[in-house]
C-alpha cells in the first residue's frame, strides 16, 4: 500500500518512509492511497487478542515491513501495559461504558502509539543504519509518552517541546527524569500552540530536516493514527452484539488526531454510529461541529491541558476525506485559515459528529458526580465526555489518561489524592531540563549542538 499527502503534492510513499518523514515534503500529512474494507474481516477477528488485533490491522497497511519483523514489533509494544486486555471496558451501567485507554508505561493513551512507534524506529534504524533525531512538541502527555517510546534507543535522540507551567508536575517528571541519555526535553515559555508553530517550520526547512535525520512523533505520524484506531476495533468487537452498532463514542478531544483515528475506520466500514466530540474550554472544534465554522480563539489554560489547544492540526485528514480528496480543495481551506484564521464549511451536521464543551469549573464537578454515582475516578480530560449525554443512548467513552496523572484536579473536586507506583518512584528522581525560545533558529542550534 502507498500512501499520500493531504496537500498533493508530495510523491506517494510506502509505509516505512511515511512514518520516517512524519510531515510529507509538500507539508501535508500522509494518508493510505485507499482504504481497506474491514466488513471482509470483522466475524474473523472476534477471536483474536489486542496484539494479535493491531498485527492484522497493520499487515494491511505496512506490507514494506517483513511480516516476522512487523509481529516482533507489535508484539513488544504491548508488552509494558499493566493490564492483560490491554484496553479493558468497564460498564458504568447498561448504557454507559468507558473504554481504559491508561494502562500503558505513561498511564495515557498515547502510549498506544508511541510505543509502536519507538519499536518501527528502531527497526527503521537497524535496517538502514541511518540515525534520526526526533522532534515533538507536547501539551504534556505526548512527550512523556514519546520519551518512554524512544528511552534508550539506539540511534535515536528524542527531543521534545513543551510549555513551561503547563504541564502537570508528574507527566513533567515523566519526561525529565528518564535518567537517559539520548532525551533532551525543553521548556520554552510560552502556549502549546507557540511550540507546535516552531516545530513546523523546523520541519520546512527541508535542508536542516535531510542533514539530522528530522523525524515527528506528534499525532502528525500516520503510524499513530493507525495505532490508534486498533483500539477503536478492538472496542467495537468487544461490546455487546446487539449494542455495539448503536454505541456513540465519546472522546476528549484536542488536536483531533485520537477521534480521526476511530472515524477512519468508519470509512474502512467499520458501523459506528457518532463520535462525539468532547472539548474543554477550549473548544474550537466543538464550535466547528456546531456552526459549521473553524475560527481560531486564543487558548485559555484548563484543568484538561492535553486539550488545551486550538489549532487541531489532524483536522487536515479529515478535511482530505470531507472535500473527496481534492488536494487543491485542502490546500485552499488550509492557506485560507492562515491568513484570516478563520474558514466556514457547509455539510458538517451530516458527518456522524456530534459535539459538547464543559467550561472549566464543570471538570472537577463531573469528576465528583462519576466518583459518587458509580463509584468511578476519571481523569479530568475524560471527565470532559460526560457532558449532555443522551441516557435513552448507548456511549462508550474513552478514558485517556489515569487519574493519579492529575491529582490536584481530583482533589479539587473534594476526593482523596490517587496514586500509582510508577508516579510515586519518579517523585524521588532528579529533574534534567532545558530551555530554548519558540523560534525555529534557536530549536535548530540547540538541536546540532545536541546530536554529537
Ligand atoms: C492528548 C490527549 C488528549 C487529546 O487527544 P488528541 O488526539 O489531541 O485529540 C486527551 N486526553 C489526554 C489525557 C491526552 O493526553
Amino acid at each position: 500500500m502507498r500512501f499520500v499527502s493531504t496537500r498533493g503534492e508530495a510523491p506517494p510513499v510506502p509505509f516505512s518512509t511515511a512514518v520516517a518523514q512524519g510531515l510529507a515534503p509538500d507539508g501535508g500529512l500522509y494518508l493510505p492511497e485507499e482504504l481497506p474494507d474491514l466488513r471482509l474481516f470483522l466475524s474473523e477477528w472476534e477471536k483474536l487478542s489486542y496484539p494479535e488485533l493491531c498485527l492484522a490491522f497493520f499487515e494491511l497497511f505496512a506490507d514494506d515491513i517483513e511480516p516476522l519483523n512487523l509481529a516482533r514489533i507489535v508484539k513488544a509494544s504491548y508488552e509494558d501495559f499493566a493490564h492483560s486486555e490491554i484496553a479493558p471496558i468497564r460498564h458504568l451501567d447498561d448504557k454507559l461504558s468507558v473504554l481504559e485507554l491508561f494502562h500503558g508505561p505513561t498511564l495515557a493513551f498515547k502510549d498506544f502509539a508511541l510505543q509502536l512507534l519507538g519499536n518501527l524506529y528502531e527497526d527503521q534504524i537497524t535496517r538502514t543504519g541511518q540515525e534520526i533525531s526526533v522532534l515533538g512538541a507536547t501539551s504534556g502527555d505526548t512527550g512523556a509518552a514519546a520519551i518512554s517510546g524512544l528511552l534508550g534507543k539506539r540511534g535515536v535522540k528524542v527531543f521534545i517541546l513543551y510549555p513551561n507551567g503547563r504541564v502537570s508536575p508528574l507527566q513533567e517528571r515523566q519526561m525529565t527524569c528518564t535518567g537517559a541519555s539520548n532525551v533532551f526535553p525543553l521548556a520554552i515559555e510560552g502556549t502549546f500552540d507557540d511550540a507546535q508553530t516552531a516545530l513546523k517550520e523546523v520541519f520546512n526547512d527541508h535542508e536542516f530536516k535531510e542533514r539530522v535525520g528530522l523525524s515527528a512523533v506528534n499525532s502528525i505520524n500516520l503510524a499513530r493514527i493507525l495505532a490508534q484506531s486498533v483500539y477503536y476495533l478492538s472496542a467495537w468487537l468487544r461490546l455487546p452484539k446487539e449494542s455495539r452498532e448503536e454505541t456513540v463514542f465519546v472522546v476528549p478531544t484536542g488536536n483531533f488526531g485520537n477521534v480521526f483515528a476511530g472515524w477512519l475506520l468508519s470509512r474502512m466500514g467499520v458501523p459506528i454510529e457518532e463520535f462525539r466530540v468532547a472539548t474543554n474550554r477550549n473548544d474550537v472544534l466543538h464550535r466547528l461541529f456546531q456552526t459549521g465554522e473553524y475560527a481560531l480563539g486564543t487558548v485559555s489554560p484548563s484543568f484538561a491541558p492535553s486539550m488545551d489547544i486550538q489549532v487541531a492540526s489532524n483536522f487536515e485528514r479529515f478535511l482530505h476525506y470531507f472535500v473527496q480528496g481534492d488536494s487543491k480543495q485542502v490546500r485552499q481551506f488550509t492557506s485560507d485559515f492562515l491568513q484570516t484564521g478563520s474558514v466556514r464549511f457547509e455539510g458538517f451536521s451530516d458527518l456522524g459528529f456530534s459535539s459538547s464543551r464543559v467550561s472549566d469549573s464543570e471538570i472537577p464537578e463531573i469528576i465528583k458526580f462519576i466518583h459518587d454515582r458509580y463509584g468511578y475516578l476519571v481523569d479530568p480530560h475524560t471527565a470532559c465526555s460526560f457532558k449532555d449525554l443522551d441516557p435513552a443512548r448507548s456511549h462508550l467513552v474513552l478514558a485517556t489518561a489515569h487519574p493519579a496523572k492529575f491529582p490536584a484536579v481530583v482533589q479539587q473536586a473534594g476526593l482523596p489524592e490517587p496514586r500509582s507506583s510508577s508516579l510515586e518512584i519518579l517523585k524521588k528522581k532528579e529533574i534534567v531540563r532545558y530551555s530554548v525560545e519558540a523560534t525555529k533558529e534557536s530549536i535548530k542550534s540547540f538541536i546540532l549542538e545536541n546530536i554529537g
